[in-house]
This record gives C-alpha cells, sequence and structure tokens, in this order.
C-alpha cells in the first residue's frame, strides 16, 4: 500500500506510531518518520493510525493508482 503524511498537517502527536509502529516512527519529540511502501499486512494498523490521526494527516492511496495523491503533492512541494 502507499501512503503519505501530509507534514504540514502533522503536529507529531505520536498516536500513530503507537498504533503502527512498524509503519510510523517518531524521531525526536516532533519529526515523524514513516514507510511509505508499508506493507500489506500492516493496513489494519494504518487504518487505526489514520483513524487516530487528530489532524487527518495520513492518507492512504487504498487503490494503489499510479496517479499521485494531492496530499503527496503538497507534502513534498516547496515549503
Ligand atoms: S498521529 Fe497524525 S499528527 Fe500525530 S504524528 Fe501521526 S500523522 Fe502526525
Amino acid at each position: 500500500m502507499r501512503l503519505v503524511v501530509d507534514l504540514n498537517r502533522c503536529q507529531g502527536y505520536a498516536q500513530c506510531a503507537f498504533l503502527a509502529p512498524d509503519v510510523f516512527a517518531m524521531h525526536g519529540d516532533e519529526a515523524l518518520l514513516y514507510d511509505p511502501h508499508a506493507e500489506e499486512e500492516r493496513r489494519e494498523d494504518v487504518a487505526r493510525a489514520v483513524a487516530a490521526c487528530p489532524v487527518q494527516a495520513i492518507v492512504v492511496d487504498a487503490d494503489d493508482r499510479d496517479e499521485t495523491p494531492r496530499a503527496v503533492r503538497e507534502a513534498t512541494g516547496e515549503r
């Protein structure tokens, strides 16, 4: 599965790292590291993390389409 975290939204609450530790990890107090190509077996954990994120920063591309989701463009665009 492909996923992206909109780092402009992410506030480092770490709910995702708690619920899906194989996919998300906090680096220091605020920086979030994550696997943008998480294994399919992690989908349930990721779904919990998506639901728990207080700012809806996690977007999962359920269809695995080739199009780049809008959130990816936003997250990777210039800041
Ligand atoms: S739960 Fe949401 S706000 Fe918190 S670290 Fe994860 S993506 Fe960021």
